[in-house]
């Protein structure tokens, strides 16, 4: 699809850094990049630091560093420049300020004298006369251009205020999410594009910069839809061609609220700390409120690059539903190979643990694919193989029993026959044969021969092994074990055993 005027596509992020990016606005990122990519359109990274109190440079970092993370690419912006720059509103101000000042001189803007009382006291008498319209009266506008101009030379304080034609009818905002949205121009005010203090509103600045950097498409929050018509008002007084809109909508937490701290996560880094990986996250955040065929839990980042279109963004609040969220990225994960999943989640969780050192690994390439192979079915989340392979790097005096897995495991008749006879079993294992389907040809014998349940002779076996009652596959555990380490276990915990 490209806009209504075939310009190509160009599409904007624009954050505000005066926070971490959240998932909404994350969202928001992926809808804009998908939409450049499967358009073969530009995507455009803009940070929108106008509000000086709230803006950090610190968060601008964080904001890249979690696109990035994300996988977000912009083909301009910071770090990658381009030749519609600069790409921070900071640095822009003198092209607002030139686009108002040629607005006033046009006759399509004007300077605004009224004091903050004057326009209280104003709004105040509106209201007690039950005026529909309690916005601005538009005092100033007809003072004659060459004595506001004497009064702004003179020193007097001034807005600038664009001038909504008389004529303008309602303005009806094309959405491509919301269909026609009909705004009534009589609740549109002379609005201020310019404040006192010299700086632009949001109004203003962001229509600047979207018609210089030729945004074809506003694909952003719906929290932003009031705000289109008064943009509207901004593009026609430019004489520059409105963009398309399309609103999405907002991410609500699983109670149907806004979603929020007490949510639990909220901001991406948040999420990436937890251990999801990346291509899951966006694959969820992409879904939710987008379906190129209303089935898929799972598609990939290139599907969603070729497919993605605004035809198919639903209008409802999306909810968020962590548990959908783990789902996919256990997909994710255990769709990875072995070696992918060792090198890519176990080890960087293991060093992040302090169980493993960077760049020294402590065991072969082939114990860590069997360990990825292991855990990999069990994982749902990065950080969870830490837990599962403590017992791995814990020395045999040192390995800590689960008092539960003690009590019904070990502490029952037959644990104590069921770990001798494991032991002999394992002890006619060489070392070079040590291995989990060996382990496990040994093993399954014994439950038959001692004529008892199957757990009742694995169970006490895990449980001296690991410590609890929960691993892999005993063949894969006590492979990883090591034969050494699996004889000195069992030794140790017979002494516990019934
Ligand atoms: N800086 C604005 C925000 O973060 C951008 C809104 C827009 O896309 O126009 O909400």
């Amino acid at each position: 699809m490209s806009s209504n005027d075939n310009r190509p596509v160009r599409v904007r992020f624009a954050p505000s850094p005066t926070g971490k990016l959240h998932v909404g606005g994350a969202r928001t990122a992926i809808y804009n990049w998908a939409f450049a990519r499967a358009n073969g359109g530009t995507f455009i990274l803009r940070i929108d630091d106008t509000d000086p109190t709230r803006s950090t440079e610190e968060n601008t970092q964080v904001i890249l560093r979690a696109m990035r993370w994300l996988g977000l690419d912009w083909d301009e912006g910071p770090e990658v420049g381009g030749d519609f720059g600069p790409y921070w509103q900071t640095e822009r101000m003198d092209i607002y300020r030139e686009a108002a000042m040629r607005l006033v001189a046009e006759g399509k803007a004007y300077y605004c004298f009224c004091t903050p009382e004057e326009l209280e006291a104003a709004r105040k008498a509106a209201a007690e006369r039950h005026d529909s319209f309690q916005g601005y009266q538009r005092t100033c506008r007809n003072i004659d251009p060459a004595e506001a101009q004497r009064r702004v030379d003179a020193g007097e304080p001034y807005t600038i205020r664009i001038k909504v034609p008389d004529d303008r009818g309602d303005v009806v905002v094309h959405d491509a999410v919301h269909g026609d949205v009909t705004f009534n121009a009589k609740e549109l005010d002379d609005f201020i594009i310019f404040r006192s203090d010299g700086t632009p509103t949001y109004n203003f600045a962001t229509v600047v910069d979207d018609a210089a950097m030729g945004i074809t498409h506003i694909i952003r929050g719906d929290d932003h839809l009031s705000n289109t018509p008064r943009q509207v008002m901004v593009y026609e007084a430019l004489d520059a061609p409105t963009p398309i809109f399309a609103h999405i909508s907002m991410i609500l937490g699983p109670d149907g609220k806004k979603l929020s701290k007490r949510h639990g996560a909220t901001s991406v880094e948040e999420y990436r700390d937890a251990g999801y990986l990346s291509d899951a996250f966006v694959n969820y955040l992409a879904l939710l409120g987008w379906a190129p065929d209303g089935e898929s839990t799972v598609i990939s980042r290139e599907r969603l690059a070729s497919e993605f279109s605004l035809e198919h963004v639903s209008k409802n609040p999306a909810i968020m539903d962590p548990k959908k969220l783990d789902f996919v990225n256990g997909e994710y994960l255990h769709a990875m190979g072995d070696e992918e999943f060792a090198r890519d989640v176990l080890l960087p969780q293991l060093v992040a643990a302090g169980l493993e050192t960077e760049g020294s690994p402590s065991r072969n390439a082939d114990w860590y694919a069997l360990l990825a192979r292991a855990l990999k079915p069990r994982t749902t989340l990065s950080p969870e193989v830490t837990k599962q392979s403590r017992f791995l790097y814990t020395a045999d005096d040192e390995l800590s029993f689960d008092e539960k897995s003690v009590k019904k495991w070990l502490g029952k008749q037959g644990a104590r026959q069921a770990l001798e006879a494991a032991r002999e079993a394992l002890l006619g294992i060489g070392e070079d044969e040590w291995s989990p389907d060996t382990i496990e040809a040994t093993l399954d014998p014994l439950p038959e021969r001692l004529g008892m349940g199957k757990g009742k002779v694995f169970q006490p076996i895990r449980v001296a092994a690991v410590g609890c009652a929960v691993s892999p596959g005993i063949g894969e555990t006590l492979a990883l074990l090591g034969r050494e380490h699996t004889l000195a276990r069992i030794e140790r915990a017979l002494p516990l055993a019934q």
